[in-house]
């Protein structure tokens, strides 16, 4: 039974509440749902029903695709200015010979490590100091450029262009076109956590506010830019709070077009200042990212980290909305590790991205950042590598059987 045979058979069924038959009819109909309809979801959405309207979804846009990248991660430090309840990564300024930072010439050492790997992005995030300011970030993203022209540099998120433009007593708008001209491309999504402020105040109440968060990806869309969005979810916040973040960026989807892919992110509850907090199960997590593709319905791309779920997730995710798992990161990046990640040492081959996503019978697309077809495999063939272990298949029963 294909996608559309399931939400027909779905919405045939006479057992179905009437709020969520109505929602299930708007989503055959590509009909947007509501605030209302969101938090229903949250409320009501078993993870059945939520996956056949969500797979309904992630079809009609883009079949068995499923999208990965060859990149690496450069983390400049892990020291920062700021103090969010959830973090297990940072260290504070006062902590900072716990941390790391690193200066230009040591994050264009690890350029040069990829010189003859055919990697098509370096992702840039981690802490806020005083010192990695706007010459420190032009500087590193000129010399990346004129190094390896063709690196897309994803970098940085409004949390430290907030604070590197104040620094600089620079507009918004004239920060993010400064450091384009410098070489940046686009923006990875992170720092949006929580928008509310009853929640933001919270878990993270010294660094950008959500309108500041905003603000920048709009001024990095207005001059052409591309850009990605989180929400950490699984923490002190309610339901209407995850559905009033979504709506914020969809009202800035409508304005705008920039951001290419909506990525819900787990709270892990590993050493920080919430580890009181457990952390909430995979059924939620499918849930939730079952309701991200149904509400966000003008974002092409629903993301899934497979270093920060797990592979095994990363699978099950495949069929509740998501269609790209990030990529191979080739073990340069702490963030999720230090949060309690199932992956300590995150890094998979090619193979062992293609294998995981033809082991759940989707079509592995690697990509550039901006969603480009860099190489097709669904017919391709690795040669033969005992090392790597068969991996499962899931058979659903959301998907694989009648409701
Ligand atoms: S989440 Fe980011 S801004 Fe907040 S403390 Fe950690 S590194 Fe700093």
């Amino acid at each position: 039974m294909d996608a559309k045979n399931k939400l027909d058979f779905l919405l045939q069924d006479v057992h179905l509440a009437t709020d969520l038959r109505a929602i299930a009819a708007k989503v055959l109909a590509g009909t947007r749902i509501t605030f209302e309809e969101g938090v229903l979801l949250y409320e009501k959405g078993e993870l059945s029903y939520l996956g056949v309207l969500a797979n309904y979804i992630r079809e009609k846009k883009h079949g068995d695709y499923t999208y990965f990248n060859r990149n690496f991660h450069i983390e400049p430090t892990n020291v920062c200015v700021y103090d969010c309840k959830f973090c297990s990564y940072s260290r504070l300024v006062k902590e900072r010979a716990e941390g790391w930072e690193m200066e230009v010439a040591g994050m264009m050492d690890i350029v040069r490590k990829y010189d003859n790997e055919p990697v098509t992005e370096v992702h840039i995030t981690g802490g806020v100091v005083p010192k990695q300011n706007l010459a420190f970030y032009s500087d590193f993203f000129r010399q990346c450029k004129a190094h390896r022209p063709d690196l897309h540099i994803k970098a940085l998120t409004p949390v430290e262009y907030y604070y590197i433009f104040k620094k600089a007593k620079l507009s918004h708008y004239e920060g993010m076109k400064y450091l384009k001209e410098a070489g940046l491309d686009s923006m990875p999504g992170g720092g949006a956590e929580i928008f509310h402020p009853e929640v933001r105040e919270k878990i993270a109440h010294d660094k950008c506010t959500a309108e500041q968060w905003l603000d920048i990806h709009e001024q990095a869309h207005s001059l052409g830019m591309h850009s990605n969005a989180t929400m950490l979810y699984g923490h002190i916040e309610e339901y209407w709070h995850r559905v009033d973040h979504m709506e914020r960026l969809r009202q800035l989807q409508d304005k705008t077009g920039g951001f290419q892919a909506f990525i819900p992110l787990k709270f892990r509850n590993k050493e920080n200042q919430m580890s009181h907090i457990p952390e909430v199960s995979v059924i939620e997590d499918l849930r939730n990212y079952a309701i991200a593709r149904i509400y966000m319905d003008n974002f092409p791309h629903i993301k899934a980290y497979w270093a920060m779920i797990s592979r095994d997730t990363a699978q099950l995710s495949l069929a509740f909305g998501v269609d790209d798992i990030d990529g191979t990161l080739d073990d340069t990046t702490k963030i999720y590790s230090m949060a309690g990640a199932e992956e300590q040492k995150p890094g998979m081959s090619t193979k062992e991205l293609v294998d995981l996503i033809k082991d759940v019978r989707r079509h592995p697309i690697e990509r550039d950042t901006l969603y480009k077809v860099v190489t097709d495999y669904k017919d391709v063939v690795f040669e033969a590598d005992e090392s790597t272990a068969k991996k499962k298949y899931y058979a659903l029963p959301v998907l694989s059987s009648e409701i």
